[in-house]
């Protein structure tokens, strides 16, 4: 579970993204930094090693997706950049603090797998309850919840109850109450996952033009190659378990302001190839 910004990072936030986030001159910093970092799951029978030494820089803005196959760790990675796992040895950092400092001060919302939504509070009070947890006035909780679902294209189904919604609007729900916590860091588990193709297509062209207009840094974990190129401007590559970077592709040769038809274009296909080569490259039998 993720919790709110408090206002003193709010204000900060806002002041530093200005009115363009996405070409504001704090772009090229860094949010996060991975430096080899590994993680060993203690087990019943022997030790899982989820992640080996895996070294990683994000900037600000940027949107990152993590592929690989099932069990390479990329939900772990993201588990460790959110604090909620610990590594066993290396390092990470969030903005320049520790994950736990990070979570603390509510810098990041998370977007698990499935929509994780009480079916007995509406829509808007699903947004609301981190909110209420933060101790925020109801106006407030309100209009935050209003606005996020505005932004995620369910105005009219505040009222509505999860139960009631289709599982794609149903993510756009967990997705508008990561970003009614205002987070500099938008962190997102394979939440088109369980969707069909033209619910995830539509989806992700939402998505991207959500990133657009708000200049969010984005940590997108997928095992689709055309959704990880669709949306990133960096793709990374990982191996099957343990999960290690074997590659780290930049997309821009892609527009930054993308439709579906760029999926038609000769770009999109070098780069959906890179990806999959890479895929190829680091797959092993053995397991
Ligand atoms: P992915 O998200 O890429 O599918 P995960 O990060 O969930 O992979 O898991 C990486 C590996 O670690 C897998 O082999 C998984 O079985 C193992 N694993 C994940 N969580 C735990 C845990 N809590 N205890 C033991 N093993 C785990
Ligand atoms: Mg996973």
């Amino acid at each position: 579970m993720t919790f709110p910004n408090p206002p003193d990072i709010r204000e900060a936030t806002a002041a530093r993204q200005g009115s363009d986030p996405a070409i504001s001159p704090a772009a090229s910093s860094v949010v996060v930094e991975a430096r080899k970092l590994s993680l060993v799951y203690p087990t019943a029978d022997k030790p899982v090693t989820a992640l080996s030494e895996v070294d990683l820089t994000i900037a600000r803005g940027d949107f990152v997706s993590l592929i690989g196959p099932s069990g390479c760790g990329k939900t772990t990675l993201l588990r460790v950049i959110a604090d909620l796992e610990r590594p066993t040895s290396g390092h990470v950092a969030i903005e320049g603090m520790t994950p736990e400092q990070a979570r603390l001060k509510r810098l990041y919302g998370y977007v698990f797998q499935a929509p994780a939504l009480y079916p007995w509070r509406t829509v808007e009070r699903n947004v609301m309850l981190p909110l209420e947890i933060m101790g925020l006035p109801k106006a407030e909780r309100q209009k935050r919840a209003r606005e996020q679902l505005e932004r995620v294209g369910l105005s009219g189904f505040e009222r509505k109850f999860p139960w009631q919604l289709s599982g794609g609007m149903q993510q756009r729900v967990s997705i508008a109450r990561a970003l009614a916590l205002q987070p500099d860091l938008l962190l997102m588990d394979e939440p088109f996952g369980a969707l069909d193709e033209i619910t995830r297509d539509h989806l992700n062209l939402h998505l991207t033009q959500l990133w657009r207009a708000t200049g969010k840094t984005c940590v997108f974990v997928t095992h689709s190659i055309a959704e990880a190129v669709f949306l990133s401007t960096r793709i990374v590559v990982m191996s099957p378990r343990p999960g290690r970077i074997l590659d780290v592709i930049d997309c821009d040769s892609l527009p930054r302001e993308r439709t579906l038809d760029i999926r038609e274009s000769p770009e999109f296909a070098a780069i959906a190839h890179r990806v999959r080569e890479g895929l190829k490259e680091g797959h092993s039998y053995d397991d």
